[in-house]
């Protein structure tokens, strides 16, 4: 499994000197898998990084897009009218993301894209896009195989499904086995809307990756966000303020901090730590020295375990191996 960051930055895209090395792009991460069909891509929302990540998937001449949406937020939507996803008939774009106060992704681009906001209506250039609303993100598990493509269950009828043998129904009666696939499992994170973590295991290789965007600080790690998060290869989390901002003015903005998310790393024994969704003030040497040098002191202060610690950054690209 290899993960690419396109945008890493939060709240709003940014573009000044003093950071070109983290960048300015708002959240979009790929997520290559040999569990993919050939020519499928696989992302995580659509922050003004999909842009740049769309010129890509054209260069390579891609046929389809699944776009794993986290939450509706504009850093983690506004991309997606720019890119090149909704003008290209030709291939398969599927959007799948929470639904919640009556609203989905179909929902949420027929409000986006549509005149006075954007010049296209959404309904008018959508026929290539479906839209999959998740209701239960707890309880909803999606898997991808190479040859039988992208698959969503219940997580009950999942585990029923593997007692009988490990065969899972895939489009008409292809069925293939659960150690070829990627499972992708869901859970909610504490931010103000319904907001969704994602985790990936690739059974072919064992390997995990965890992201977990727009999450606050929280007392304790519940059970099943425990389960979630345990044992990741690499976890990706939120880490926005520093804690003396967090306590002075932005708890409860939905944004966590270094000390909060090494604690959780350490906890689920996590190999990696990535630190994503940047402050925008936040410029290049603000990140190293007031968020990942703290987060790698607090980390060696309580614990002597290895955990790798670093600043996710555009463009950057990591294999899990
Ligand atoms: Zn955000
Ligand atoms: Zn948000």
């Amino acid at each position: 499994m290899e993960i690419t960051f396109y945008g890493t930055r939060g709240s709003t895209p940014i573009a000044r000197e003093n950071s070109t090395i983290y960048g300015g792009n708002t959240t979009c991460v790929r997520i290559h898998s040999t569990c993919l069909p050939k020519g499928h891509w696989l992302v995580i929302d659509t922050g003004s990084g999909i842009v740049p990540l769309s010129w890509d998937f054209t260069k390579e001449k891609a046929k389809a897009v699944s776009i794993l949406f986290s939450h509706y937020h504009h850093d983690h939507t506004q991309g997606f009218a720019l890119s090149a996803f909704p003008y290209a008939q030709e291939i398969a774009v599927d959007l799948y993301g929470p639904y919640e106060h009556g609203f989905g992704p179909r929902d949420i681009f027929l409000t986006l894209m549509r005149p006075p906001f954007f010049p296209v209506h959404f309904g008018e250039i959508g026929s290539h896009i479906n839209c999959h609303n998740i209701e239960f993100p707890n309880s909803t598990i999606l898997l991808v195989h190479p040859i039988g493509g992208l698959k969503v269950l219940t997580r009950e009828s999942f585990e029923r499904l593997l007692e009988k043998g490990k065969q899972l129904p895939f489009q008409g009666t292809q069925k293939f086995d659960v150690s070829e696939c990627m499972v992708m499992r869901m859970h909610r994170s504490n931010h103000p809307e319904q907001t969704i973590s994602y985790r990936f295991e690739e059974r072919p290789t064992g390997k995990v990756f965890v992201f977990v965007t727009d999450h606050e600080n929280q007392d304790g790690i519940p059970q099943r966000f425990f389960q979630h998060l345990k044992g990741a290869d690499l976890l990706v989390m939120d880490c926005q303020f520093t804690r003396a901002r967090y306590d002075a003015v932005t708890c409860g903005w939905g944004h966590a901090t270094p000390d909060y998310v090494v604690h959780v790393a350490q906890k689920v024994g996590a190999k990696s730590l990535g630190i994503t969704h940047h402050d925008p003030p936040s410029d290049d040497d603000f990140i190293n020295n007031n968020i990942l040098i703290p987060a790698r002191r607090h980390a060696s202060s309580v614990s002597a375990a290895p955990l790798s610690i670093f600043a996710c950054r555009d463009y950057m690209k990591i294999e899990l191996s």
